[in-house]
């Protein structure tokens, strides 16, 4: 890792910027929530982020998260410190490409997984939850970008799969709401644009399924948070501008 990176100061700045932004877009101080992407860097980073007040962590490859949120945990239990939150307040969520074979350990150590792309894959986070005894919550990621290749291809296919939970078929799975990332672009029109997609997506599936709150919208990460909040964006997903970059 990057010496001269300082999380805590890093981790202050983004904050402010969440905050201005909130101004910006005249939304209450508040509305929108920081997840620290934290893939690719240590436990000793999620700790520092932690010891500064983060504690809502995103992870994309669910061995990574296993393995680094296991060593968090310990090293919580061991440290103990005024400063460092207690191991449970810690929270992780899921926010890579979903493998089928990988969702038991996802379920195991997520609070949430973010990137629900298939009825195929609710269908097994459920069948995981009922043999680990545990509910999940879970929400629902829209394809709006080129370079992405996970998510729902379209709304159709994602109101089917909200269908299979309203009726009953995913009892241990709780959904939230919605996630998307944006092409990979400077072009803040475009960015905004998968936003508004987004946003309208939660618009129309929240009033079609009023047995759940569908009202988290997951959009934003270092180079587009800003425009993501002036499209209502509750929680953005932040890991170069806390962390550093991830070299690759
Ligand atoms: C890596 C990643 C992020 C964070 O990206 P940064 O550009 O480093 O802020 C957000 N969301 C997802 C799904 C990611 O994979």
């Amino acid at each position: 890792m990057n010496e001269a990176v300082n999380i805590k100061d890093n981790l202050c700045r983004v904050i402010d910027s969440i905050k201005e932004a909130e101004r910006k877009a005249l939304r209450a101080e508040g509305s929108v929530s920081l997840l620290a992407v934290s893939k690719f860097h240590n436990s000793d980073a999620v700790l520092e982020a932690a010891a500064a007040g983060q504690t809502r962590f995103g992870e994309n490859r669910v061995q990574e998260a296993v393995k680094k949120f296991q060593e968090v945990r310990d090293k919580c239990h061991a440290l103990s410190g005024f400063d460092t939150p207690p191991a449970p307040d810690i929270k992780l969520h899921i926010i890579g490409t979903l493998q089928s074979n990988k969702i038991g350990k996802a379920v195991e150590v997520a609070d949430v997984i973010e990137s629900v792309d298939s009825t195929e894959h609710l269908s097994v986070i459920e069948k995981q939850c009922a043999k680990a005894n545990k509910t999940i919550k879970v929400l629902f990621e829209l394809h709006t970008g080129e370079e992405s290749k996970s998510g729902f291809l379209n709304i159709e296919e994602m109101r089917q799969a909200l269908l299979f939970c309203a009726e009953g078929n995913a009892p241990h799975v709780v959904p939230c709401g919605f996630m998307t990332m944006a092409p990979l672009t400077d072009d803040e029109r475009v960015q905004r644009e998968s936003f508004s997609t987004l946003r309208e997506t939660k618009e129309r599936l929240s009033k079609e399924f009023l047995c759940f709150k569908l009202d988290t919208l997951s959009m934003g990460m270092s180079a587009d948070f800003k425009a993501a909040i002036m499209e209502g964006s509750t929680e953005v997903r932040i890991g170069t501008a806390i962390f550093g970059s991830r070299g690759y």
